[in-house]
């Protein structure tokens, strides 16, 4: 598959919804309205590729609705040559806004198959995020931290703890927290020991998975 004229044209449009929706973070935007997410996704979707809607992926999977990205993003406060961490690399598209905005990135997915194919894609496309890893989530990546933000795109039954020790102070966390519908959620950490808890609304998510394949 190639990127054309016409899914410039779709990414457009989509960029002009998502502002309509309420997304104003300019650099997540251009970001938006540069990755081709038709290649991110299965060629029979192509078509589809910038309705503002989830779709399957490998391993049943999802990639989110742009809304979604654009919304988690917007709460991460991105600046550029930021140490960014998300769990639950999938397609990798979340991945390559953060890559796009400037984001020094590290992403893990416990997929093999995802964490395979999204390896070798993400190269093709020109993003070249830190570190890709193949593990668990709830254990973050200690031997990397601490991160300016973390980014969790799968829902969290719970926060873990491992991902808050992470966080530089000054840090943002946002993670979908709940079981069958998740309460998006920021966490800033304020000190060694105290963290700022903001809510932002309901989301659905397929689950962050705990020691099970
Ligand atoms: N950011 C992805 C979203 C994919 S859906 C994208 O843009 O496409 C969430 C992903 O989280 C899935 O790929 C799933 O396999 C992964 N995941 C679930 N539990 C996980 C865990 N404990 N550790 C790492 N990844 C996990």
């Amino acid at each position: 598959m190639r990127d054309l004229a016409k899914h410039q044209g779709l990414r457009n449009q989509l960029v002009s919804l998502l502002e309509r929706k309420g997304i104003t973070d300019k650099n997540v935007l251009e970001a938006i309205r540069k990755i081709p997410r038709h290649l991110f996704l299965n060629s029979s979707f192509e078509d589809f590729a910038y309705q503002d809607k989830p779709f399957p992926i490998a391993a049943g999977q999802t990639i989110s609705q742009p809304y979604t990205v654009a919304f988690q993003t917007e709460l991460l406060q991105v600046k550029k040559d930021d140490k960014v961490l998300e769990i639950g690399t999938g397609s990798g598209y979340q991945t390559a806004v953060l890559y796009t905005m400037g984001a020094k990135v590290y992403s893990i997915e416990r997929q093999n198959e995802l964490f395979k194919s999204t390896s070798l894609l993400l190269p093709k496309l020109g993003i070249r995020p830190k570190h890709l890893a193949f593990g668990d989530g709830y254990k973050g990546l200690p031997n990397f931290a601490p991160f300016d933000s973390i980014i969790v795109t799968a829902g969290a039954p719970y926060i873990p703890q491992p991902l808050m020790a992470q966080l530089k102070i000054g840090g943002r966390l946002v993670i979908p927290v709940g079981e069958d519908v998740q309460v998006m959620t920021l966490l800033v950490r304020k000190n060694e020991t105290q963290f700022e808890k903001h809510e932002f609304g309901d989301f659905r998510f397929v689950p962050l998975l705990e020691d099970k394949n």
